[in-house]
């Protein structure tokens, strides 16, 4: 892979590169095509990077389909899929990780701690590997991006992060691969997440500006779904995480929440 891509830079061409765990819908497919867009050359790779995952999580079901991921990149023109096994990524006895302090804590990192350190050296060492001049994330995973680009800044990596914003479906649930595991009841229970998003970003619309009267009537939304466990539901700054006071341009509502056994998440810029 490594000679692969450099073959495609020395010859002058411009490398995009989108990192997934496979199981590819439309979001991911988003981001090949910026990729394809504004690159002259795209990598992908599909890796379900298990350093991520916490003990109880869902690391053995996560669903995989590699041939037809395969297929799906092939019909977007990607040039090159990375698809390495666990060892190969992970030899006995690596012990070294990237951890980007104190946004890894937050958020998702509190609910899921070691999450971000797994994310944080999966994709250095893919940005180690591919070298690209241009990596795609979404912007479903809000945090993430947020971490991403600050190691890259932190350690000069020299790649440029493009953040592209979410996919929904028609009726706003964030396309996600963790949607398989819905089945038609908790399907409709899921849709509470963007309501509430959608209902906070209606009282700012409206000149609504405390963000602690914002979370309280996302809360609110939240209660009418009974069968749905909150986890969290915040009004953050955009770059530190923090939670605010006061909305400005640029707030980012972030939530996670439980539907069934289920881990769904989703957030809006304000
Ligand atoms: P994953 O396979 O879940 O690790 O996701 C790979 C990349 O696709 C990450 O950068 C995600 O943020 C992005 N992604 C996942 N779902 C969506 C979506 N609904 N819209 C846009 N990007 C997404």
């Amino acid at each position: 892979m490594r000679n692969a891509c450099r073959e495609i830079r020395q010859s002058g061409k411009r490398l995009g590169f989108v990192p997934t765990m496979g199981a590819l819908h439309a979001g991911h497919l988003s981001l090949v095509q910026a990729a394809r867009s504004q690159c002259a050359a795209v990598a992908a790779s599909v890796f379900v990077n298990p350093t991520q995952f916490g003990p109880k999580e869902d690391l053995s079901k996560y669903p995989r389909d590699l041939d037809r991921d395969r297929g799906l990149l092939e019909k977007e023109n990607v040039d090159l899929l990375f698809a390495p096994a666990a060892e190969e990524m992970y030899p006995a006895g690596a012990v070294t990780w990237v951890t980007v302090e104190g946004l890894s804590e937050r958020l998702e990192g509190k609910s899921r701690p070691g999450h971000f350190r797994g994310v944080a050296t999966i994709v250095s060492k893919l940005f180690n590997i591919v070298e690209p001049d241009r990596a795609y994330f979404g912007q479903k995973d809000a945090q993430q991006a947020v971490i991403i680009r600050k190691m890259v800044r932190d350690l000069d990596l020299g790649v440029e992060v493009v953040v592209c914003p979410t996919v929904r479906e028609s009726d706003g649930l964030a396309l996600s691969s963790r949607n398989v595991y819905l089945n038609p009841e908790e399907r409709k229970q899921a849709l509470v997440l963007y309501r509430a998003l959608c209902r906070v970003q209606a009282l700012a619309d409206r000149g609504e500006r405390d963000a602690m009267k914002l979370r309280e009537a996302a809360l609110q939304v939240f209660a009418e779904e009974k069968p749905v466990r909150l986890d969290y539901f915040e009004i953050v700054n955009k770059d530190s995480l923090e939670p605010v006071k006061d909305i400005v341009r640029g707030a980012l509502v972030v939530t996670a929440a439980f539907v069934g056994k289920t881990r769904l998440i989703d957030n809006l810029v304000l």
